[in-house]
């Protein structure tokens, strides 16, 4: 564990604008434990679309219809040897390409793997354009899109890391089997959480997004987030700091 006051760490992972936004005085320097690992195999790590909810509470927005499409935050993980996208966001092929080279110079068939959170559709709309890659998710959410018979391809059953490097974490609660992913980068610890965690308003007012099949659980995986993570990486959301 590397130690750098809260200062610094805003500043190294975000720039001004962010610590600004997040409200912190100049001299604020509470020292926080960063919890990743400063060797690691990945090599760099990218949003590729920031996603958004059909309806926020935090808007102002009832929760009893939708009031605009929602896509998801779609990320990719690199390493020597591999490009691996987690949540294939956008039904599009040819939007999907554009935001992919746009964020990362890289073609469709270069993403050599896929990892699928769960089975809600919106964190599968792209799903189909990455013929090429090799498609995971944990084995219960890849046991029941196989059994949905929507693809000619298998989803196989992801085991406890992808690549050595990236640890697969159940997160369950948003549904009974939800997977998150874990690596770190830079001494930071990035967690890739899915919809576990919906939007930073959600994580900072400590509320569930509307659609949460089990509160207790979901209640779980927050505080296990917090634990694990200095930089989340929400379903609908841009990354943000853990600074609790
Ligand atoms: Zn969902």
């Amino acid at each position: 564990m590397n130690k750098i006051n809260r200062r610094k760490f805003v500043y190294s992972v975000a720039g001004v604008t962010v610590m600004s936004s997040l409200g912190f005085a100049a001299n604020n320097s509470k020292e926080i434990k960063l919890k990743g690992k400063e060797s690691s195999l990945i090599k760099h790590w990218d949003v590729i679309t920031i996603g958004n909810l059909s309806r926020n509470r935090y808007w102002g927005e009832s929760y009893e219809k939708p009031l605009r499409g929602a896509i998801c935050t779609c990320t990719v993980i690199s390493g020597e040897q591999f490009h691996l996208l987690v949540d294939p966001s956008l039904e599009d092929l040819n939007s999907m390409a554009t935001e992919l080279d746009r964020r990362t110079g890289l073609a469709i068939d270069e993403i050599d793997t896929v990892f699928i959170t769960h089975q809600h559709g919106d964190h599968l709309y792209g799903l189909k354009h990455f013929v090429k890659a090799k498609w995971y998710a944990g084995a219960e959410v890849a046991a029941a899109i196989n059994k949905s018979g929507k693809y000619e391809k298998q989803i196989e059953p992801a085991g406890k890391t992808l690549f050595g490097e990236i640890d697969v974490i159940k997160t369950f609660g948003h549904t009974p089997d939800h997977y998150g992913l874990r690596f770190d980068h830079n001494g930071y610890s990035v967690m890739i959480a899915g919809d576990s965690v919906a939007t930073l308003d959600y994580w900072n007012g400590g509320q569930m997004y509307y659609n949460v099949m089990d509160m207790t659980e979901s209640t779980r995986t927050l505080d296990m987030i917090r634990s694990i993570a200095d930089i989340i990486v929400p379903g609908h959301d841009n990354y943000f700091l853990n600074l609790k």
